[in-house]
């Protein structure tokens, strides 16, 4: 489900803009408001919704799987570290989940790349990616299939 701004909601603080990984949340250059300017290739991976201090970004689900008369609504709550996912259904039915959102200060939560070591000729022909396997706390190395006890027989791990 890609999101969308309530511009009425939106003061173009531009927090949207600089976290989102497609590049597809921009500030309208006349509203001054930000909008999802290409749905169709947005994640749905919702650091802009987590981001917004405004509240001002929701889903939509495409309208083959969540026809017209729903509704999922977002409420991003710093104070209390939470994300309130609120689903309305068509008949009326309503789920509510509730999320933790991260704790680490605007900007912490991921090493500036320039600060990082220059990657060695290991690094480039590993593997791994930035920040793997120590993002994932996982310091003996990542699990792996083969690691996991698992053998590969006739193109299949068992
Ligand atoms: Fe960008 Fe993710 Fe928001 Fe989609 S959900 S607009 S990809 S930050
Ligand atoms: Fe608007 Fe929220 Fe984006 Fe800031 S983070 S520009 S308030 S939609």
């Amino acid at each position: 489900m890609p999101t969308f701004v309530y511009m009425t909601r939106c003061d173009g603080c531009g927090h949207c803009v600089d976290i989102c990984p497609s590049d597809i949340m921009h500030i309208d250059k006349k509203y001054r408001r930000a909008v999802n300017i290409e749905p169709n290739m947005c994640w749905e991976c919702y650091s802009c919704v987590k981001a917004c201090p405004q509240n001002a970004i929701d889903v939509r689900g495409y309208a083959d799987f969540a026809p017209l008369g729903h509704s999922v609504r977002v409420l991003r709550e710093e104070e209390k570290g939470t994300i309130a996912w609120k689903i309305k259904f068509r008949d009326g039915r309503e789920k509510n989940f509730l999320s933790p959102i991260t704790t680490k200060p605007w900007g912490k939560a991921i090493p500036e790349l320039a600060k990082l070591p220059v990657p060695t000729k290991e690094d480039h022909d590993g593997d791994y990616l930035c920040f793997e396997p120590a993002a994932f706390n996982q310091d003996e190395g990542m699990h792996t299939l083969a690691t996991n006890g698992l053998k590969f027989k006739e193109g299949v791990y068992y």
